[in-house]
C-alpha cells in the first residue's frame, strides 16, 4: 500500500498518531495553514471542507523529478469525492459545480512561494450552469475571469498587469470608474479576452478540464518550493531546504451570492484599545479581495447584528471558541454564504501597545492565561511605545474651536504625530532622513513598496482602507500613529495638495495627526508625554513587581524628575549627577570663579557661595524621595566643560583687539583693555586645563582629589540637607558615590576626607545621619580590583556608559556619529554596545566585579546606573549577575519593572 499523502481536515487524530503527537511535526507535515485549518475543525469552528497534501508528498514529487508519487492522485480524488458528498456539489458538474481553492503552506510562513489560486473548476460549462442556478451572470463570469487571471499569473507566470490592462480598457470603453459597475456581459467579454492573453503568453489554451486545473495548480505549488525567491528566502532566514511545502485544497464558499452573503476580516478584541469586543469590517455581497483592496467602503462589524443577527451570534460563539483554544486575540477572515458563516483563517492578531497590555491583563482576569504568561506576552518595547507623546487635551480643544479640525478617520494606531505632508514614500523618506524633517505620509492607501516612507514618517494618513488595511497593520506594528479611511479627503497628485471641503493643504505644510482619536488637524499642535494612568498598565506593572527580584531605581537630578520617577514606580534614586546643577545660569559664574581663582582663598569663597544652592537641591530631592535611598554622585566631568569654548575665546579676543585699534577715545580703550585682560586670563586658564583626551583626563575622583574643597562642600550640602529634612520629620537615606575610581587609594583618600566633613556637619547640627559611601565601577581596573574597592565601599554602581567606553576604547560621542553605525550595518558588531551591554566583554568585567566585591564584602549593595539600566536585554543580564537594582531614566522605569519581571520568570524556567 502506498504511503498516506493526503489528509482531510477532520483527520487530525490520524496525523498526530503518525507523527507521535508533536504539534511541531504536525505543522511540518501539513504546513502552518493546513495544520491551522485542521485544528479549527477539531475545535468545532465552521471551516469549509478540504484536505491537505503533505510536505512529504512535495519532497517525493521533487525527488522523482517532478512526478506525482504513487497513490497520491487516487488519495486526492477519493478525498475530493468525500467533499462532494459532504457539500452536495460535484467538481466539474455544470449544474451544481464544486469549486476549489489551492494554496501553498510551508511549516514557516515564507514569501516567494506560490500564492493562492481560487475558483478551480470554472470552465465554459460550469459558468453556464452557475448562471442558470444563480441567475447572476455577473457573479458567474467574475468567478471565471478571476480563475483565469490567478491561474495565469500564479501558475503560468503571466504578468498580472496584462490581465489588469484588459479590465481597465473595458472600464474606459464602458465609461465606468469601478469594477463593480461592469455587468455580466462585460465580464463575459473580459473572460474571453483573458483566454486570449493566456494563449498569447503560454502558447496553450486555458485548461478547461477541472482535474487538469487541479493537477497543474498542485504541481505548481510543489515546484514553487524550489523557485528562486523561495530558495533565497530560505537561505537568508536559515530555513531547511528539505522541509518542502504542503498544498491545501479547500471548497470555495462565496460572499457574493446576494445580500445574505458577505465577507470580511475581524479581530476577536479591539486591536486599538484592547477592549473585549469583536472589531472588524465587512462587505455584503462581496469577495474577500474587495475588503482588503479598500475599493468599496466597508461596514463596521457591529452592523452585522442588525443585518444578519443569527450570523452575528454565531460569530460571537466562534470567537469565544477560538480564544479559548488559542488563548490569544485572533485575527480572522470569514465569508458568509447565503446566511452561513465560514471561517477561512485565524491567526494571532496584531495590536497596539495599549491593546496588548489590556488584552493580556483581561485574559488573566478571565482565567485564560496566567500572570506570568501575561508578563511574557507584553514585551518591553511595547511599554516604550505606550509612552509615545500624546496631544495636549487643551491644545486639541483650542484647535477644534479655531476651526483647525481638518477631518476624522479611523483611529488605527495611537499616538500623536506632527509633521509636514509628503504625498509619496520616497519624498517622505528623503525629507525625514536627509533633511531631518518630521513628516506625515499621506496616501490614498499604502502597499508593501511604501514601507520605507512609512518607517521614516512620524505619522501615516490614508484616505481609504479599514482597520485591517496595509497602512493600519504596518503602522501598528511599528508604533507609528496613523489614521486611515479619511474618505472626505481628496488627494490631488497633480497639484501636490490635499483638500477637505474648502480647506487645502499643500505638500510640505504642517498637519497634526491623532492616531488615538482619528482626528487630523491643520498646523502644529503641542504634544505632551502621557501619564502613567492606564488602569491595565498599572495592573500589569503591579504583577511585574510581584515577580521581579531586581529593584528598579531612577536617574534623576531634580525633585520634579524624582517625583515623576516615584510615580512611575522607582524605589530610589540610583544616580543624581550633581554637575548638572552647576551649569545653571546663576551658578555657572560661581563655578567659573572657582576654577579661575588664582588664590586659594578666592577658590574657597566661590565654593562656599555654591553651598546654599547645593543644599537646596538635595533638600528637594530628599523630600521627594522620603523613605527611599538617594545616590548622589560627587562632581564628575572635566573642568573645562564649565569654561567657555577655546575657539570662541580666541575669536572674541581677536575681535576685541581689532576694536581696540579703532577705538574713538580713551574711555573706550580702557574699557576694551579691561575686557581683553579678563578674556586673556580665562583663555590662559582654559589652555592650562585643556587636555587631549578629557574623557580620560582630570575628571571624576581625580578632580575630587585635586580640589578636595569641592567634594567636601558637596558632602556638607548633603549632610546639611539631610539634617534639615530629618528635623522636618522626613526619612532620609543619602548614599554618597565617588565616580571614575580606578585605584583603591583614590577611594581611601576621598572617604577619609569626606567622613571628617560629614562628622563635622553632624556635630554642628546635633544630629546623626546614617549614610552610605560607595563608588562607581566604570573603569576596567576598578572591576579587576573590586575586592580591594569593596573593603572601602558599601555599594558599587556600574557606570556602564564609561565602562563600555573604557573597555572598548571607543569614545561614545564620536563613534555613534561615525564608524559604530557602519560596524553594525556591516555586521562587524551585532549590536550597539552603548545600547545593550556587551555580554562577552563588559559583562565579564561586571561578573568579576560582582564576585570579587561580594567576596570581601558580602553585604555590598550592587546596582547599575549607565543607560543600559533601562534596556531590556541589559536588565536581563543584571538579573543574571545578581545585582540588587537597576537605575534608569524616569520614563523607562515602567519598562524596567516589566523587563526585570520577565528576566525573573525566564530565570525560573
Ligand atoms: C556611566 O558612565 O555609566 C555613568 C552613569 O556616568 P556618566 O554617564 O555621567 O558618565
Ligand atoms: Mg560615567
Amino acid at each position: 500500500m502506498s504511503k498516506k499523502w493526503v489528509y482531510r481536515f477532520n483527520e487530525l487524530d490520524a496525523i498526530e498518531e503518525y507523527v507521535d503527537g508533536s504539534w511541531d511535526d504536525v505543522r511540518g507535515l501539513l504546513g502552518g495553514k493546513g495544520a491551522n485549518l485542521a485544528e479549527m475543525v477539531r475545535i468545532g469552528v465552521p471551516v469549509p471542507d478540504g484536505f491537505t497534501i503533505t510536505t512529504e508528498a512535495c519532497n517525493e514529487y521533487l525527488s522523482l523529478g517532478e512526478h506525482l508519487p504513487d497513490g497520491l492522485w487516487e488519495q486526492l480524488t477519493s478525498s475530493l469525492s468525500e467533499i462532494e458528498v459532504a457539500t452536495g456539489k460535484t467538481f466539474g458538474d455544470p449544474k451544481n459545480p464544486l469549486l476549489l481553492s489551492c494554496r501553498s503552506g510551508a511549516k514557516f510562513s515564507m514569501p516567494g512561494m506560490m500564492d493562492t489560486v481560487l475558483n478551480l473548476g470554472m470552465n465554459d460549462e460550469t459558468v453556464a450552469g452557475l448562471i442558470e442556478s444563480t441567475g447572476d451572470a455577473r457573479v458567474a463570469y467574475d468567478l471565471y475571469r478571476r480563475l483565469i487571471q490567478m491561474f495565469g499569473s500564479v501558475v503560468m507566470h503571466i504578468p498580472d498587469g496584462k490581465f489588469e490592462e484588459v479590465i481597465s480598457r473595458k472600464r474606459k470603453e464602458v465609461g465606468v470608474k469601478t469594477d463593480t459597475e461592469l455587468t455580466g456581459e462585460h465580464w463575459m467579454a473580459v473572460t474571453e479576452e483573458f483566454k486570449n492573453v493566456f494563449r498569447f503568453h503560454t502558447h496553450h489554451h486555458f485548461p478547461t478540464e477541472p482535474y487538469a486545473q487541479l493537477q497543474m495548480a498542485t504541481e505548481a505549488v510543489f515546484m514553487s518550493w524550489n523557485g528562486k525567491r523561495a530558495f533565497d528566502y530560505r537561505n537568508a532566514a536559515g530555513i531547511d531546504h528539505k522541509l518542502g511545502t504542503a498544498v491545501t485544497i479547500v471548497a470555495m464558499v462565496y460572499g457574493n451570492l446576494g445580500d445574505d452573503s458577505g465577507t470580511g476580516v475581524a479581530l476577536t478584541r479591539s486591536g486599538t484599545t484592547g477592549e473585549h469586543r469583536i472589531e472588524g469590517d465587512y462587505l455584503t455581497n462581496a469577495q474577500g479581495e474587495d475588503v482588503v483592496a479598500g475599493i468599496r467602503k466597508t461596514k463596521d462589524l457591529s452592523a452585522l447584528k442588525f443585518e444578519m443577527p443569527e450570523v452575528h451570534a454565531e460569530f460571537e460563539r466562534v470567537a469565544v471558541l477560538l480564544e479559548n483554544h488559542y488563548r490569544e486575540m485572533q485575527d480572522v477572515e470569514f465569508t458568509i454564504e447565503k446566511g452561513k458563516l465560514w471561517m477561512l483563517q485565524t491567526r494571532d492578531g496584531k495590536r497596539t501597545s495599549q491593546a496588548a497590555v489590556r488584552i493580556a491583563v483581561e485574559m488573566v482576569e478571565e482565567g485564560l492565561i496566567t500572570k506570568e504568561e501575561a508578563l511574557m506576552r507584553v514585551t518591553p518595547d511595547l511599554i516604550d511605545f505606550f509612552f509615545h507623546p500624546q496631544f495636549d487635551t487643551q491644545a486639541m480643544k483650542d484647535a477644534a474651536e479655531d476651526d483647525k479640525l481638518l477631518a476624522t478617520g479611523l483611529n488605527v494606531s495611537p499616538g500623536a504625530a506632527v509633521g509636514i505632508v509628503a504625498l509619496d514614500a520616497n519624498l517622505a523618506q528623503k525629507w525625514a532622513k536627509e533633511d531631518g524633517k518630521n513628516v506625515i505620509m499621506v496616501r490614498p492607501e499604502t502597499r508593501p513598496d511604501d514601507v520605507h516612507g512609512m518607517l521614516a514618517a512620524q505619522g501615516i494618513v490614508t484616505s481609504r482602507g479599514g482597520r485591517t488595511s496595509h497602512a493600519a497593520l504596518v503602522a501598528r506594528q511599528f508604533g507609528t500613529p496613523a489614521v486611515v479611511g479619511v474618505d472626505e479627503m481628496d488627494i490631488d497628485f497633480t497639484r501636490r495638495q490635499i483638500r477637505v471641503g474648502n480647506k487645502v493643504i499643500r505638500e510640505g505644510e504642517y498637519i497634526s495627526v491623532d492616531g488615538t482619536t482619528g482626528e487630523i488637524f491643520l498646523g502644529q499642535i503641542e504634544t505632551k508625554q502621557p501619564d502613567i494612568k492606564d488602569e491595565w498598565l498599572l495592573k500589569l506593572l503591579s504583577w511585574a513587581d510581584e515577580f521581579r527580584t531586581l529593584g528598579v531605581w531612577a536617574n534623576a537630578d531634580y525633585p520634579v524628575d524624582a517625583t515623576r520617577a516615584r510615580e512611575y514606580g522607582a524605589e530610589g534614586i540610583g544616580l543624581c549627577r550633581t554637575e548638572h546643577m552647576f551649569m545653571e545660569p546663576e551658578r555657572l559664574p560661581l563655578v567659573q570663579q572657582m576654577i579661575l581663582a588664582e588664590m586659594e582663598l578666592q577658590r574657597i569663597e566661590a565654593i562656599k557661595a555654591l553651598l546654599p544652592f547645593q543644599r537646596e537641591d538635595f533638600t528637594g530631592l530628599f523630600r521627594a524621595m522620603d523613605g527611599l535611598p538617594v545616590v548622589i554622585r560627587l562632581i564628575d566631568p572635566p573642568l573645562h566643560e564649565f569654561l567657555p569654548d577655546h575657539v570662541s575665546l580666541v575669536k572674541e579676543l581677536s575681535d576685541l583687539k581689532i576694536q581696540l585699534q579703532h577705538a574713538p577715545n580713551l574711555a573706550v580703550i580702557d574699557d576694551l583693555l579691561e575686557q581683553v585682560r579678563v578674556k586673556e586670563k580665562v583663555l590662559a586658564r582654559v589652555e592650562l586645563l585643556r587636555e587631549d583626551n578629557p574623557m580620560l583626563g582630570m575628571r571624576g575622583v581625580r578632580l575630587g582629589n585635586h580640589f578636595p574643597d569641592l567634594p567636601r562642600m558637596q558632602v556638607r550640602a548633603i549632610i546639611e540637607a539631610a539634617s534639615l529634612v530629618t528635623k522636618e520629620g522626613g526619612d532620609v537615606r543619602p548614599e554618597i558615590m565617588i565616580p571614575l575610581t580606578s585605584h583603591v587609594n583614590e577611594l581611601i583618600f576621598q572617604r577619609e576626607l569626606l567622613e571628617v566633613e560629614a562628622k563635622k556637619v553632624m556635630e554642628e547640627q546635633g544630629i546623626e545621619i546614617s549614610y552610605k559611601f560607595g563608588t562607581m565601577i566604570e573603569i576596567p581596573r576598578a572591576a579587576l580590583t573590586a575586592d580591594q574597592l569593596a573593603e572601602h565601599a558599601e555599594f558599587f554602581s556600574f557606570g556602564t556608559n564609561d565602562l563600555t567606553q573604557t573597555t572598548y576604547g571607543i569614545s561614545r560621542d564620536d563613534a555613534e556619529q561615525g564608524f559604530l553605525i557602519e560596524y553594525m550595518v556591516n555586521g562587524i558588531l551585532p549590536e550597539n554596545p552603548f545600547e545593550t551591554i556587551d555580554r562577552d566583554g563588559v559583562g565579564q568585567l561586571m561578573k568579576m566585579a560582582v564576585e570579587k566585591g561580594r567576596k570581601t564584602n558580602p553585604d555590598i549593595k550592587l546596582g547599575i546606573c549607565g543607560e543600559h539600566g533601562g534596556e531590556a536585554k541589559s536588565i536581563a543580564l543584571c538579573h543574571e549577575l545578581g545585582l540588587n537594582y537597576v537605575s534608569c531614566s524616569p520614563f523607562r522605569v515602567p519598562l524596567a519593572r516589566l523587563a526585570a519581571a520577565r528576566a525573573a520568570i525566564a530565570g525560573k524556567k
